[in-house]
């Protein structure tokens, strides 16, 4: 299995993640749009046998509570069981290349994803500050003061609830 790019890697991790069967406080149409990419997913970017989806949702549920600090990063020490890098070398110099078994790729890639964020942009993959949202976001600004998956969506209703909330303790 060959590794691919990193950003892909990121775009499917956090698909994964977003995944979930709860995403309260999200229009419908963006939960379908969530939806309709995993599906994308399923189809093209895997193999999307029964097998490979079940190893996908057993590392979302874990990814997921290691994002929102509810479980420690070693609980993902079981998704990696077995995986190795291989080197192969040809004119063009060496090539590491994923070893591990074709069900669970896709699952791998998004732990190796998760540990690329990790280490290169520490605390950016975070969950959703609106309590209802059960959506994720990485926050690629310069001040990394982000707190909503969406300003449309989740910052806008924050906003509105704290304006309420103020004009009703101010009368
Ligand atoms: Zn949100």
């Amino acid at each position: 299995m060959e590794l691919t790019d990193a950003a892909a890697d990121e775009v499917f991790l956090v698909d994964l993640l977003i995944g979930s069967r709860i995403v309260c406080g999200v229009r419908q149409d963006e939960r379908e749009a969530a939806r309709s990419r995993l599906r994308g997913l399923r189809s093209g970017y895997h193999s999307g046998s029964t097998g490979e989806w079940q190893a996908v949702r057993a590392a979302r549920e874990t990814l997921q509570a290691v994002v929102r600090g509810q479980k420690r990063p070693s609980s993902l020490a079981l998704l990696l069981d077995g995986v190795s890098y291989r080197p192969s070398v040809s004119d063009a110099g060496v090539q590491w290349r994923l070893d591990a078994q074709t069900v669970r790729a896709a699952s791998v890639r998004a732990v190796l994803a998760w540990d690329v964020l990790r280490r290169t942009r520490p605390g950016r993959l975070r969950p959703c500050q609106n309590p209802e949202c059960a959506l994720f976001l990485i926050d690629h600004s310069k001040p990394n003061k982000a707190r909503w998956c969406s300003m449309a969506m989740c910052g806008n209703r924050m906003k509105a609830r704290r304006h309420y909330e103020r004009t009703r303790t101010n009368s």
